[in-house]
């Protein structure tokens, strides 16, 4: 009874609760009908916290708007953000039993509520977590002791198979995974094995079927596309892959890098008629320092450097990343095989605080959100680029909500 792409002609839920603080900041009122994610982030999440109403709240006042899809991003995995510390969430390595019971378990019983049955239910179902069990595991360099816990133990792809396969069985849910973005799997040595696990992930939920689609860029800032060099270029007798942004990646943005993994997830054993969608909520790199053609044709280095929309200081960055703007505003089926692009990262919520604050939120501080932090080999010990001042991952950041508008792009 599903339909193939669920966004095709959809009313998406715009949630009250953030369009409440888009609103309150100064010129908000532009983009605060936008569609954003609803992040069930902590079991309290579901009940309801202060400031956010709780699941079954979010999808009566889904059905009060006359929507009839809503975008609800699963995120609580025993041993979350194994490579970073600013979303390691409340539970613990083993706390697989607890995920199943006191997490999934609640929002599958509201989900099933037959008078939510007309209402298209768009799941993501835990960013970072199995691309982090192909790149940040022993033997890499950019190994962290959490994420060999979490290979060791199996809990994620546990975990994530049986989500899929519990909200799976809901006719009216549609779930996607994600493949984190093509700065972090567009490398050889990253794609391939990511989409065999993730395939493998989905056998152990039972079917393929219970997969929907997949997800990039989930709260990350890689343009949609870099219309000013391609991966094919030669310049002064190199590639562009051998620049140091590109850095021998087989992908320079994310729309060519969805569609490439399309294929490979296909071939992975995936239904033909998976979807990809694209965050697009922060990956504009509109402003004045957005470049408006091709750079010099000096040194491969120049050309890309001179003519990359994405401004990052490194593409492993990401963490309140200064110089971003808001990217394509919510649309469905872009182009063939991407079912839409949207906003799942809420547009004003910080990535992570730049120092330590103190919270019951299983919060960690990661020195990639502290601006004079000068890097770790995920990001090959560059700075940081993160903004100063920023609050708890999740929480408003009203100056990065100022920045993200300014910087818009398409220009709002
Ligand atoms: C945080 C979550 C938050 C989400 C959306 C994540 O980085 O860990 O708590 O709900 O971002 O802003």
């Amino acid at each position: 009874s599903r339909v193939d792409n669920p966004y095709a002609g959809a009313k998406v839920y715009v949630n009250p609760d953030w369009a409440a603080k888009a609103n309150a900041e100064p010129g908000g009122n532009r983009i605060s009908n936008q569609p954003t994610g609803v992040w069930m982030d902590r079991r309290a999440a579901i009940a309801g916290t202060s400031g956010a109403r709780g699941l079954r709240a979010h999808l009566d006042t889904a059905l009060q708007q006359g929507a009839n899809l809503i975008q609800v991003v699963v995120y609580n995995l025993p041993g979350r953000d194994c490579s970073a510390l600013a979303s390691n969430g409340e539970l613990g390595p083993n706390d697989l039993a607890t995920y199943q019971s006191e997490f999934i378990d609640p929002i599958a019983a509201i989900f099933k509520d037959p008078k939510y049955a007309n209402l298209r239910i768009v799941t993501v179902v835990e960013i970072d977590s199995l691309p982090n069990l192909i790149t940040n595991v022993s033997p890499r360099p950019t190994a962290t002791a959490n994420c060999d816990t979490m290979k060791a133990n199996g809990n994620y792809q546990k975990g994530i198979a049986y989500a899929l396969k519990t909200l799976g069985a809901i006719p009216n849910v549609y779930n996607y995974i994600d493949i984190g973005h093509h700065g972090w799997i567009g490398w050889d040595d990253n794609f391939g094995p990511t989409a065999d696990l993730l395939a493998q992930v989905g056998r152990d939920s039972g079917a393929m079927s219970n997969v929907h689609g997949f997800i990039t860029n989930t709260a990350n800032y890689g343009a949609t596309t870099e219309p000013y060099f391609s991966i094919n270029d030669n310049i002064a007798g190199k590639s562009v892959r051998e620049s140091k942004w590109v850095d021998w990646n087989r992908y320079t943005d994310e729309q060519s890098y969805a569609l490439a993994m399309r294929q490979r997830l296909i071939q992975a054993g995936f239904d033909s008629g998976i979807g990809m969608l694209i965050d697009t909520s922060r990956n504009g790199w509109g402003g004045s320092a957005r470049p408006t053609g091709p750079g010099p044709q000096t040194s491969v280095d120049a050309y890309v450097d001179g003519g990359r929309l994405d401004r990052r200081i490194h593409l492993g960055n990401w963490c309140n990343q200064k110089g971003a703007g808001l990217g394509e505003r919510p649309k469905a089926a872009p182009v063939a095989g991407i079912d839409a692009y949207v906003w799942m990262k809420p547009p004003g919520e910080s990535d992570g605080a730049s120092k330590e604050i103190p919270n019951d939120e299983g919060k960690g501080f990661d020195r990639m959100c502290d601006p004079t932090y000068t890097g770790n080999p995920r990001n090959n010990n560059n700075m940081s680029g993160a903004l100063p001042d920023a609050p708890l991952s999740g929480h408003w950041f009203s100056a990065q909500f100022q920045e993200l508008m300014r910087n818009a792009y398409p220009p709002l």
